[in-house]
């Protein structure tokens, strides 16, 4: 039997983390965080003290990525949030990291039966055969709000109008870029978090997932 495959994409910080990571747990499937594969590839551009709008810079990242060794810390600040869309536009890196999520679709780990995959062109151009494909989406404020909480910790002094102003500058990088944009899939379900709590969003994603 093939392997079950759940595509969640969305904007930044629409909550398809959090409904993802929950999903894969609740159905017994491995998780996989697309986005810290592009963001790994901006982190290590940024380390070698390369720039990530240079192609050469970002593809020889993404060629020599090792996924075991991503710093899952380091991976989360607003600049490698920010460099991550720049390196995600370049068609060589998203060549790279398709062979390696297509991989990880069709061989998950030891035991689980599927992967549940959040980014923003999974259910498009990852795994256009998912078995259920969801598009999280909150409103502008809803997202930037809650990227705001989670930042904030490590850096008091940030506002949410810049982190609003992040948001809409990758969003808008994400949706324009020729390879790949993101875009809802034409068989996707639209979920939309802005007034839901985390519990009834994760229910929702559940009862979508029910019906398929
Ligand atoms: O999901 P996250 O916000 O961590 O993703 C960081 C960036 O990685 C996104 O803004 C986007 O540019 C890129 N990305 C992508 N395709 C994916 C996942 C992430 O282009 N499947």
């Amino acid at each position: 039997m093939s392997a079950l495959v759940i595509a969640i994409d969305g904007p930044a910080a629409a909550g398809k983390g959090t409904i993802a990571k929950d999903l894969a747990s609740k159905l017994d499937l491995a998780y996989l965080d697309t986005g810290s594969l592009y963001r790994a590839v901006a982190h290590a551009v940024i380390l070698a003290g390369g720039d990530p709008a240079d192609d050469a810079d970002a593809a020889r990242a993404a060629e020599t990525l090792d996924i075991e060794a991503i710093d899952q810390t380091a991976i989360r600040t607003r600049e490698v949030g920010t460099a991550a869309s720049l390196v995600a536009a370049k068609p060589q890196v998203r060549a790279q990291l398709l062979e390696t999520q297509r991989r990880i679709a069709k061989n998950p780990p030891a035991g689980k039966g599927g992967v549940v995959m959040d980014g923003r062109d999974i259910g498009t151009v990852v795994c256009p055969d998912a078995d259920v494909k969801l598009f999280v989406t909150a409103s502008d404020d809803a997202r930037a709000h809650r990227r705001w909480l989670e930042l904030v910790k490590s850096d008091p002094e940030l506002t949410q109008a810049q982190v609003l102003a992040d948001l809409t500058e990758r969003d808008r990088r994400d949706s324009e870029r020729a390879t790949s944009p993101l875009v809802q899939a034409a068989d996707a379900t639209l979920l939309d978090t802005t007034n839901l709590s985390i519990e009834a969003a994760i229910q929702a994603a559940l009862d979508i997932v029910g019906r398929r």
